[in-house]
């Protein structure tokens, strides 16, 4: 018997091979089996008598098969099978190429079912490679909406309709997990339903509702889990750290610039969530150079002066030593001890200078206190280190704090009842419907404005012909002393880490179109110590050309570099795009972003002209939602939770909306979901599941 805990292997048909083939999708059991739903359908519902046949029509017919014949054309490596199926109103030559089996699965006389696409005219209709099956009432391949899946190599179409159409019956054993009462709300059709639908839908409006049902599923989960965090939060102490206004006021009034009106806004809303005795859990969002590393120096400067400690976690040591020095140029020459600490470095500022320190030196100051702000790598997670009271913790380009992190600072302070204050930076422009969706348990800053006076960065999509002059531009900028950035996009999904495009693309530039200067590569198979050399060496304008992945963090702070070009820039979200555009035009130069693609397509071009005309991060994003959808704007580097959900749910304020709803109404009648078992459930699951990070 099977059920829907059952492994593959034990349906009938499945053998080893498949279900290895199946493991490699993630399906393991039934159950699984069950949820690879489809991502599209084949409308085959119409059938349609053979004499009234229109040409690409896509259509099912019944009719009897009259003949049945296997050959082999002559100078190919091609078999053909053809067929003669007839019906009251008339004859149809079917045609299918290399499925000589043919012959053995059906013969003449057999009633059949054929659904396909009509090709030829009134002299010579007929349907090439169409899904059959005998006739019967119950059809898998034909003769309704057909799913059609997500497979892999080694599994067909037809193999996995039907192994699905076979467990199907185990659809009714799914159990409801939804209160009815949201049901009713939401108008929303049982998940057994839902799922037993969205293989096999009646018609287009069942397959809505489930569809519906579904989505709603995972939007509510997400959001559920997203308010269960801001209710714990609220539940947790955190050390209220005052408002020092003076000193603050006196710090702003010192800067070297004056801060952005958006900038101010934020501060403002950092410094009065971290007055509060609960966690804030804040994300700090602004483009590229939109000054977050100021307003988080603020908030860090209000923590020390009011008598706590303030990390700030970087994702690469090059990035945490440029966070260091730019906090160096405008924290105030005071007695404030802040510092340095990465993997392989352990530095602080003792009052004039950044000098060296030994480790053991740093680790001792921190737990005692005395260090006020420390910057770093996750290093800083390590177990040596303690801190004496730390109040405040900033994480740069990480999206979020996970849990476990959370409670690793926890414990840091020797105080499991308090935490710290929560602050995550992005410089990715995250679209208000994203936000909305993903960031439901983090409150939003959002930086805007670029500061005054910064020159925008020329961007032009270059023509392939015009690629000899592109060069010759860029190697006069060269010689003038500036530096480029070049980014290769990834070839194929087998080369993850890039090696295959950059390395060619390497080759060529190091010796054919810059032979003269100094050119490096950086790709994601090199060490981190290498990377950080190379980067480094390319900060000291020993190399003059970077020849980079997309998926190599090139994210540091280089005001010489006046050139980005990026290579098969169709590759790339408008987002994306941006991102790496942000790495130039940080100087004094003229910056300039040279796209270059192969794609003769139109619409590739309409696309990447706007990169040419906006310069708003923000409004990229959300034209990256209407040409690509959600799932794009973060590639394949960000966090799997964003994976999880289909972009079209992303741009669906109002289910959003509703669900989110749902989920703060339900946590506020029952905040442990204590009348809610089965949810409760559910949600433990969804969060081992790996959504979290
Ligand atoms: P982000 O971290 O958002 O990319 P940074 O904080 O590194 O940006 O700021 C980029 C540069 O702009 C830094 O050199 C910083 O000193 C400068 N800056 C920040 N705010 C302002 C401002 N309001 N006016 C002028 N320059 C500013
Ligand atoms: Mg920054």
């Amino acid at each position: 018997m099977l059920t829907l805990a059952s492994k593959v292997e034990n349906i009938n048909t499945v053998g080893k091979a498949i279900a290895g083939r199946l493991k490699k999708m993630g399906i393991g059991n039934v159950r699984e089996l069950l949820w690879h739903v489809p991502f599209r359908y084949e409308d085959f519902s119409q059938t349609v008598p053979i004499g009234q046949l229109q040409s690409d029509q896509m259509v099912t017919i019944r009719g009897q098969l009259e003949l049945l014949s296997a050959r082999r054309a002559r100078h190919r490596r091609l078999s053909i099978t053809e067929g003669l199926v007839t019906d009251d109103s008339g004859s149809l030559k079917v045609v299918w190429f290399n499925q000589p089996y043919l012959t053995k699965m059906l013969k003449p006389g057999d009633s059949i079912i054929l659904s396909g696409k009509v090709s030829g005219d009134l002299l010579g209709r007929q349907m090439t490679n169409p899904s059959f099956e005998k006739d019967k009432a119950d059809t898998t391949h034909t003769a309704r909406l057909i799913p059609v899946y997500s497979a892999t190599e080694g599994l067909t179409q037809k193999q996995l309709r039907y192994l699905i159409k076979t467990c199907l019956p185990l659809a009714a054993n799914i159990k409801e997990w939804l209160p009815e009462e949201i049901k009713q709300e939401f108008k929303l059709i049982d998940l057994a339903l839902a799922v037993e639908q969205i293989h096999y839908p009646d018609n287009q409006t069942a397959l809505e509702k489930s569809k519906n049902r579904l989505e709603f599923d995972e939007i509510f989960l997400l959001q559920l889990q997203q308010q269960l965090i801001r209710q714990t939060l609220k539940r947790v102490s955190a050390p209220p750290i005052k408002f020092q206004e003076e000193a603050i006021k006196q710090f702003v009034a010192d800067l070297p610039f004056t801060l952005t009106k958006d900038q101010k806004i934020s501060t403002w809303e950092i410094l009065k969530d971290c007055a509060l005795s609960s966690p804030m859990n804040r994300l700090l969002n602004g483009d590229v150079g939109s000054g977050k590393t100021v307003v988080a120096t603020i908030a860090a400067y209000n923590a020390a002066l009011g008598g706590y400690q303030a990390v700030l976690m970087a994702p690469t040591a090059i990035l945490a030593k440029q966070h260091l020095q730019s906090i160096n140029k405008i924290l105030p020459a005071s007695d404030l001890c802040y510092a340095l600490l990465t993997q392989a470095e352990a530095s602080l500022y003792d009052g004039e200078n950044i000098v060296v320190v030994k480790k053991s030196e740093l680790l001792k100051k921190l737990a005692s206190g005395e260090i006020k702000f420390v910057i770093g790598t996750h290093a800083l997670l390590q177990q040596q280190v303690k801190f004496a009271n730390l109040g405040l913790a900033i994480i740069d380009e990480q999206h979020r704090f996970g849990v476990d992190q959370r409670k690793t600072l926890r414990a840091k302070s020797g105080d499991t009842e308090t935490m710290p204050h929560f602050l995550s930076m992005t410089a990715t422009p995250i679209p208000r419907t994203l936000a909305l969706a993903m960031y439901g348990d983090l409150d939003l800053s959002l930086i805007k404005m670029m500061p005054a006076g910064r020159r925008t960065v020329i961007t032009r999509l270059v023509d392939e012909s015009k690629r000899t002059a592109a060069y010759e531009f860029i190697n006069k900028q060269l010689t003038a002393g500036r530096q480029a950035f070049v980014i290769c996009p990834l070839i194929d999904a087998s080369d993850k880490l890039g090696v295959k495009s950059v390395t060619e693309e390497f080759d060529r530039l190091d010796k054919e179109i810059f032979p003269h200067l100094p050119v490096a590569i950086l790709h994601g198979k090199m060490k981190a110590a290498e990377k950080d050399k190379v980067m480094q060496e390319f900060k000291d304008d020993k190399i003059k050309v970077l020849v980079s992945t997309s998926v190599v963090e090139v994210g540091v702070d280089i005001p010489n570099a006046s050139i980005m070009i990026i290579e098969g820039a169709d590759r790339f979200g408008l987002s994306q795009l941006h991102q790496f555009r942000g790495r130039v035009g940080r100087g004094e130069h003229q910056s300039y972003c040279l796209l270059f693609t192969d794609s003769h397509s139109p619409q590739t071009s309409k696309r990447l002209r706007v990169m040419t005309e906006v310069n708003d991060g923000f409004a990229l994003a959300e034209a990256d939602l209407k040409y690509r959808g959600g799932g794009d704007i973060y590639g394949t580097a960000q966090s799997g939770r964003l994976n999880q959900l289909r972009a079209n749910l992303l741009t669906n304020v109002n289910l959003i909306k509703k669900a989110r709803t749902a989920a703060v109404n339900i946590l506020t009648a029952d905040p442990t979901l204590e009348h809610y078992p089965k949810l409760r459930e559910r949600m433990e699951e969804y969060d081992t599941s790996g959504h979290m990070e």
